[in-house]
């Protein structure tokens, strides 16, 4: 079974450690399917076979180059198994479904949502600069974006309670329109007509940025702000 790979923590966005520490080639080598941010939190990544794109903060796509720095990302090697099709869903009922068909919430998994969609609703940010500023500061400046009737995949990974604060805890998924005219970090959606596949991981691979030096400097003991930022987050 296949391990879900992490580049950087939650609490790395959450204490304004936004360099990008990886680049797309090296996210891409440990993996053909994820999800992530560009450094400055430069828009909303999907990758899809083995391909970047950046949904930027105008709510532009882009295929994202070989070097271009990602601050934090997850990725698999993909290879997901059908689950069901479902139709006329909210997003949230969908994942209540998937949770009870894949009898879990102790481990790791990665998902695709494809087919027709209602309505969608993403955020995406336009990149900040050094110095990075807070999460809520990026989170005034950053765009919401609503579409309807589209078609496209939703690429997400589901992470166990005990590891918030280093993962995104519960579902994280981005969204690309196959019209490639949309997407970003999802908020919210009504589902038409979608073909779920899902793939379970035995665990956690996480890569912190060994080499850099505002990282290793950075006071992580203080749980706080984390604590804020999740709570923040599920409310
Ligand atoms: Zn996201």
């Amino acid at each position: 079974m296949n391990q879900v790979v992490q580049f950087g923590t939650m609490q790395m966005l959450v204490e304004s450690l936004l360099d990008g520490f990886v680049s797309t080639k090296d996210v891409l080598s440990a993996g053909d399917f994820g999800i992530g941010t560009g450094e400055g939190v430069d828009g909303e990544l999907i990758i899809i076979d083995g391909v970047a794109y950046q949904i930027d903060g105008e709510g532009q796509v882009h295929e994202v180059g070989p070097d271009f720095p990602i601050a934090f990302g997850n990725v698999h090697k993909g290879d997901f198994e059908f689950l069901k099709e479902y139709e006329d869903i909210t997003l949230k009922e969908l994942q209540d479904e998937i949770v009870k068909e894949v009898k879990t919430k102790s481990l790791f998994f990665a998902f695709k949502i494809e087919g027709d969609f209602d309505a969608v609703q993403t955020r995406s940010a336009n990149k900040s600069t050094r110095p990075w500023p807070s999460l809520s500061q990026i989170a005034e400046g950053q765009n919401v974006f609503d579409t309807t009737d589209t078609d496209g995949i939703m690429v997400g990974y589901y992470s166990p309670k005990l590891f918030q604060g280093a993962a995104v805890p519960g579902f994280h998924q981005h969204y690309l329109s196959n019209a490639h005219d949309f997407g970003g970090h999802v908020l919210g959606a009504k589902l038409k007509h979608v073909k779920v596949s899902v793939q379970m991981l035995s665990g956690l691979d996480l890569r912190l940025p060994a080499e850099n030096a505002d990282y290793r400097a950075a006071d992580l003991t203080q749980l706080d702000h984390l604590n804020a930022a999740i709570h923040a987050a599920e409310s």
